[in-house]
């Protein structure tokens, strides 16, 4: 069974619905054509700064407006990741990022997710599917520790909680207050040293409870952290088209993940936001096999180590 770790659930809109919605709620004039549009809205060539990934953002935000937008999101997501071949997913989503621009409650968002998944669960029973709730730290400290209330309050509708975002101004060493209660119970997977150095993944593990790490590139400058992460098994869900598109690697060919994965570390591939970065689960596999070398042994390799490390029971 294919799995898959790391899918952000509010930046992976199908391009139609995003054109569609964007329409609908006047964000864009009638007149503006679906290919333009989607020129402006996904990002193909590696990005300038990150202001300009965050720019393209705001209107996979706008159009969540709705609880009934997020279930047809939802929905749609389930079926996307169905069409790839993906047995199991785990969706991740921001309730502060979804509810900024609406003003719609942190409840109704979760509900409004949690029902499209349902409905598109109905017609595939074999389908495995998990949310995690993200704390977005650059929306500041308090919102981070409302964040992790609002997971703690609602834990047996979420499988884990995350820390994303912008991480090089706001390392996980500042989150360690917000992190101290709930790291005792719940499964936390941290993005970093995705921009930032190995310092940040040892934070993120040792300060904030990680048991897995988002992308986690910088790992494999530091020997004793490799070390770590394989004598303990935290696995680091690595994103390649998305690492190749924000710079934090220069290419392809240069990508950590074959030589962490031949370290004995484990990792799993990827596609972080596919409605902004225009992948698909299988094309992240083929950038693998083509691009990076890997052969089909170690990418099942992958795959197992998404199943071992996944939150989700019973896969
Ligand atoms: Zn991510």
């Amino acid at each position: 069974m294919q799995v898959e770790l790391h899918r952000h659930l509010d930046l992976c809109t199908r391009p139609a619905t995003l054109y569609e919605l964007a329409q609908k709620s006047g964000l864009i004039a009638q007149s503006t054509g679906f290919d333009s549009f989607m020129q402006s809205v996904l990002i193909r060539e590696p990005m300038s700064d990150l202001n300009t990934v965050l720019a393209k953002f705001v209107i996979f935000q706008k159009i969540l407006d709705r609880p009934e937008v997020l279930e047809r999101i939802a929905f749609e997501a389930v079926l996307d990741c169905v069409a790839e071949g993906i047995g199991a997913v785990e969706f991740r989503f921001s309730p502060g990022f979804v509810c900024e621009y609406s003003g719609l409650s942190w409840s109704d968002a979760l509900d409004g997710f949690e029902a499209g998944m349902r409905r598109a669960l109905r017609s595939h029973s074999d389908f495995k599917a998990g949310l995690i709730c993200i704390a977005s730290r650059d929306l500041g400290q308090e919102s981070v520790e409302r964040t992790v209330e609002f997971f703690s309050q609602h834990r047996t509708r979420f499988i884990g909680l995350d820390l994303a975002a912008n991480e090089c101004d706001f390392p996980c060493l500042g989150f360690e207050g917000a992190f101290r209660e709930v790291r005792k119970w719940a499964k936390i997977t941290v993005h970093a040293g995705e921009a930032a150095g190995p310092e940040n993944i040892w934070a993120a593990i040792e300060t904030l409870g990680a048991r897995r790490i988002g992308h986690g590139i910088s790992a494999i400058k530091d020997p004793k952290l490799m070390d770590y992460l394989a004598k303990n098994s935290i696995c680091l869900e690595m994103c390649p088209t998305s690492n190749w598109l924000t710079r934090a690697v220069p290419s392809f060919k240069e990508h950590p993940l074959p030589r962490v994965l031949r370290a004995g570390v484990p990792v799993c591939i990827n596609t972080d936001d596919p409605g902004i970065f225009a992948t698909r689960l299988p094309e992240e596999v083929r950038i693998c096999r083509d691009q990076m070398g890997l052969s089909m042994a170690e990418i099942e390799f992958c795959n197992e180590h998404a199943r071992k490390s996944s939150f989700l029971s019973g896969i």
